[in-house]
C-alpha cells in the first residue's frame, strides 16, 4: 500500500521492495523499501518535497558509481534520477538535466565540436553525481600533468536546497574541492546544470576520447566484467593508497567474492556474489595491514547507503 505522503508521485514509477544491486556498479546490495524513478528536474524536486513534508528517509541515486549500498537495504524512499533533457546551444552552452549520463554528454558535445567534456569519457556518472564530487580525471596525453575537474567548465546549476527552495548557485555557492562540494556537507540536490564548452576540432576531440578510454582501460579492470565502485579509498597525497596496499601483498585478497583488484590495488571488484558485508570487510582488512604496516589510515571515499 503507497503511502499517503507518496500518493502524488506518478505510482507506475513508484515501485516498493525494490532490489537496488541492479542500479548500481558494484551490483551489490538490498531493496529500496520504496523506488521512484524521476523523469523530469521537477518530478525530483516534488518527489523529494513529498518524502520531506511525510520525514521519510530520502536518498537521490545517480549511476550508483560511487556508492555501496547496505545488504538489508535502504528505508524510506529512493529516487532513481533518470531525468536527463539536455540541450546544446550555438554559443557553446550545455543544459542539462541532473540525471543526464556524462558518457552521452560527452559524445553529443564532441560530435557536435565542443570541447570540455572529452576529459571524463568511461566514467560512470550522471551530471548530479559528477557535481556531487567534482568529477576529475588526467588532462590530455601526453602532459597528463594535472588534474582536470568537471568544476572548470561549470556555470551554474539550479537546486533544490535542503531548506526545500529552488535556487540557481554558481561555483562560489557549491565550493568546489577534491572529491568535494557543498553536497557533501548539505542535503542540497542538483536539479539541472549549465556548462560552458569551447569550440574545437571533432578530430583531435576523438583522439582524446581514444586515448583516455585506452588509458583507462590498460589500468582499471573493465567494469562490464568485474563491478565495481571505483576507487575505495580517499588519495593519500605522494603516496597513493593503491600503492600502499599494493606493497601489504593484498593484490587478489578475497573475502567471500569480493576481491582486491590484480591490477589496481585501490579498486574491489565483484566476482560474481560479493555482499556488502564481504566489501566491509576487505576494507577493514586493506585498513588494517596498512595501518600496522605503514601507520596510514585508509579513508574510504565512497558512500556507504542503508543498512548493513
Ligand atoms: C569504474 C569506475 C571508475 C571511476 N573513475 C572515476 C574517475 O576517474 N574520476 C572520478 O572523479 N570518479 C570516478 N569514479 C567514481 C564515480 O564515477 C563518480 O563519483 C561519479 O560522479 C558518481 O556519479 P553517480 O551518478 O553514479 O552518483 P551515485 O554514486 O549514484 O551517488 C553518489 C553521491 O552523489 C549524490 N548525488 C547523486 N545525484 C545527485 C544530485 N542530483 N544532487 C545532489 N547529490 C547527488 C548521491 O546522493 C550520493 O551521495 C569511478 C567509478 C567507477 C565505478
Amino acid at each position: 500500500m503507497v503511502p499517503s505522503a507518496l500518493s502524488s508521485l506518478t505510482s507506475s514509477r513508484l515501485t516498493a521492495h525494490a532490489p537496488l544491486a541492479p542500479y548500481t556498479t558494484f551490483k551489490i546490495g538490498g531493496p529500496a523499501e520504496w523506488l521512484y524513478e524521476a523523469t523530469s528536474a521537477d518530478d525530483l524536486a516534488a518527489a523529494i518535497t513529498a518524502a520531506c513534508s511525510a520525514s521519510m528517509p530520502w536518498f537521490v541515486l545517480g549511476l550508483g558509481a560511487n556508492i555501496l549500498v547496505g545488504d538489508k537495504g535502504v528505508p524510506g524512499l529512493v529516487i532513481r534520477n533518470c531525468a536527463a533533457a539536455h540541450t546544446l546551444s550555438s554559443d557553446g552552452v550545455l543544459w542539462s538535466e541532473s540525471g543526464a549520463v556524462v558518457g552521452d554528454l560527452v559524445l553529443d558535445t564532441v560530435r557536435a565540436g565542443w570541447s570540455g567534456l572529452e576529459h571524463y569519457i568511461g566514467i560512470p556518472s550522471t551530471v548530479g553525481g559528477a557535481l556531487w564530487q567534482n568529477l576529475h580525471f588526467l588532462s590530455p596525453a601526453p602532459e597528463r600533468e594535472r588534474t582536470m575537474f568537471i568544476s572548470e567548465v561549470f556555470a551554474d546549476c539550479d537546486i533544490l536546497t535542503e531548506e526545500g527552495e529552488r535556487r540557481t548557485v554558481n561555483a562560489d555557492y557549491i565550493q568546489f574541492g577534491y572529491d568535494d562540494t557543498v553536497f557533501h556537507h548539505r542535503r542540497d540536490v542538483v536539479l539541472s546544470a549549465r556548462f560552458q564548452l569551447e569550440r574545437a576540432d571533432p578530430a583531435r576531440l576523438h583522439q582524446i576520447l581514444q586515448e583516455n578510454l585506452s588509458w583507462r582501460g590498460s589500468r582499471h579492470p573493465w567494469l562490464q566484467v568485474h563491478p565495481s565502485a571505483g576507487s575505495i579509498f580517499k588519495k593519500i597525497e605522494g603516496v597513493g593508497a593503491g600503492r600502499l596496499i599494493d606493497q601489504c601483498g593484498l593484490k587478489g585478497f578475497r573475502v567471500g567474492d569480493a576481491q582486491i583488484s590484480h591490477i589496481h590495488a585501490n579498486i574491489l571488484v565483484n566476482l560474481g556474489h560479493a555482499t556488502a558485508a564481504d566489501v566491509r570487510a576487505l576494507i577493514a582488512h586493506a585498513q588494517q595491514a596498512v595501518r600496522e604496516r605503514f601507520g596510514y589510515q585508509l579513508e574510504p571515499e565512497i558512500g556507504f547507503i542503508g543498512e548493513f
